[in-house]
């Protein structure tokens, strides 16, 4: 027998009608005791939680990690074991644009990993760069305001972009990567992913190491010129959203080798850089690529909302044998993304299923909006009532390290070889090519012809020199000889507008 397919209400209760609401004869007024289009009404009222902010617009799928090598010397976490296969959720985001926005946009890519593990829920949130903006997490909600809209006409503004990074010069390896050929990635499948923090592994003797993640796609670095990312943006606004989804859904598996950098810990004391700032890269040369395994996409999502708008991932979620860094903007961050989820969702969001761990939770929280399902007596700890207690045989010791100092606010100390275009010049000089180069010229001109006046227009040409004397020379010629043609031009159609109309007159 077929199962019964009537309509009812939230409550399961069988309604009359689809179509019509409740009125006094088929003229009059809707009566309030309607109670299925009141709920109809206030429900879709409710649809959308917020979005995020930033991140905002994305797609995700569900997969698994593989470990292929053997990282047991530097790692106890049980989903780093050699042999040991996990399942996972990812989710691919741009960063300033809101949900609608296109995927083409120049931008860097968010690239946020939920793993399952034994232990517990294990997030890395990265992304598709191994660098940021920034290295203090107070400058970070000043330079998302400045990448998103202003207060007065509600546009995005290339010159608050521009005065920005050009106040902040640490800024300077990220925008030339930005403005390079990986700031448009061709698909979500054609980038890499980086934990661009560096955390602390912990292996079954204690002893420590800092680490950072590479996720290299095995599908190759693609990426899109400006022009191409412009056309695509005005075709299909959810390019990489599509691409993703029908890879996948066609058996098409996308896959990521994982490989990290493992430095001692005694040497992050002399390193030539600070290994935690964030605006920095450890060069290979120093500490070569070790290899740990793959990931593979291989489930569409088939709920967009439950499984990623109400995803909710978190670098605070950190299994035994992984743990944070000094690294201020993940310490930062270690506090921000939980606090956003309980806005966005509700202090419960870890009991929806996407976001709750496949092993048991033995936790004391309880009761608060949504809670579906509470521990039970006793609710407190410690008790002499057979409830949970902290274990700290299963937890093991804390990943942490010695500090001591006085209170201060203050730069990181810097190391033999730190500054903030050291590394931004050997990208331009040793990593790109002359073609390379040159569509970086170009991207950076065009971003800078679109509405960047001075004294902006004068910061950026200096902060360019800064980084490559060659490369400033071609942006200000670039940009002066291009505003010349524009003036030029805007002045022979008022004439020519001004004579036509004389002609008419
Ligand atoms: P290497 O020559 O060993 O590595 C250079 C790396 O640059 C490549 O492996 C590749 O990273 C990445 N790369 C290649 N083309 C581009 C591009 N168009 N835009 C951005 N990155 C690109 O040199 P080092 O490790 O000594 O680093 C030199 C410079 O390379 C750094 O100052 C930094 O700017 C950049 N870089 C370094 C990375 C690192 O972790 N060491 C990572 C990415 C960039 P991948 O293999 O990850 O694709």
């Amino acid at each position: 027998m077929s199962e019964p397919n009537f309509t009812t209400d939230d409550a399961g209760i069988p309604v009359y009608s689809d179509e019509h609401s409740l009125t006094v004869g088929p003229d009059g007024p809707i009566l309030l005791q309607d109670h299925y289009l009141i709920e109809k009404m206030a429900t879709f009222n409710r649809e959308r939680v917020p979005e995020r902010q930033p991140h905002a617009k994305g797609g995700g799928a569900f997969g698994h990690f593989v470990v292929t090598g053997d990282v047991s010397a530097y790692t106890k976490a049980d989903l780093f074991q050699p042999g040991k296969t996990t399942e996972l959720l990812i989710r691919f985001s741009t960063v300033a644009g809101e949900r609608g926005s296109p995927d083409t946009w120049r931008d860097p890519r968010g690239f946020a990993i939920k793993f399952y593990t034994e232990q517990g829920n294990y997030d890395m949130v990265g992304n598709n760069t191994p660098i940021f903006f920034m290295r203090d997490p107070m400058k970070f909600q000043d330079f998302i305001r400045s990448q998103k809209r202003r207060a007065d006409n509600n546009l995005r503004d290339h010159d608050m972009q521009w005065d920005f990074w050009t106040l902040s010069p640490e800024s300077a390896h990220q925008v030339t990567w930005l403005m390079g050929d990986r700031g448009i990635p061709r698909t979500w499948r054609h980038m890499n992913g980086y934990s661009s923090h560096t955390y602390m592994w912990v292996n079954a003797e204690g002893e420590r190491f800092w680490v950072k993640y590479h996720f290299l796609t095995d599908q190759g670095v693609e990426f899109f010129t400006q022009h191409e990312a412009d056309q695509m943006a005005s075709m299909d606004t959810d390019y990489h959203l599509r691409d993703l989804w029908e890879h996948i859904d066609r058996g098409q598996y996308p896959s990521w080798t994982l490989k990290m950098q493992i430095m001692p810990f005694e040497e992050a004391k002399t390193y030539r850089f600070n290994p935690f700032d964030l605006t920095k890269v450890w060069p290979h040369g120093d500490y070569p690529l070790i290899e740990v395994g793959r990931m593979t996409l291989d489930r569409n999502p088939s709920d967009y909302h439950t499984e990623i708008e109400q995803a909710a991932f978190e670098p605070s979620n950190l299994v035994p044998g992984i743990g944070p860094s000094p690294d201020k903007m993940l310490l930062g961050r270690l506090f921000s993304y939980p606090d956003a989820h309980r806005y966005r969702i509700g202090p419960n969001y870890n009991e929806l299923p996407v976001n709750a761990p496949r092993i048991p939770v033995r936790s004391y929280s309880k009761d608060g909006p949504m809670r579906h399902r509470n521990p039970g007596d006793p609710v407190y700890v410690p008790n002499s009532k057979g409830g949970p207690h902290a274990d700290p045989a299963v937890a093991g010791e804390p990943a942490g390290w010695y500090t001591d100092g006085e209170m201060v606010r203050a730069a990181y100390t810097l190391h033999k070889e730190d500054d903030d275009w050291g590394q931004a010049r050997t990208m331009v000089r040793e990593v790109l090519d002359d073609a390379a180069r040159d569509r970086l010229v170009d991207n950076i001109v065009g971003h800078l012809l679109n509405g960047v006046s001075e004294p902006v227009l004068a910061r950026a040409f200096e902060y360019w020199h800064n980084v490559d004397h060659t490369l400033g020379d071609r942006v200000e010629s670039g940009v002066r000889t291009k505003a010349g043609e524009r003036d030029f031009k805007a002045a022979e159609q008022s004439n020519a507008a001004r004579t036509s109309a004389q002609a008419k007159a």
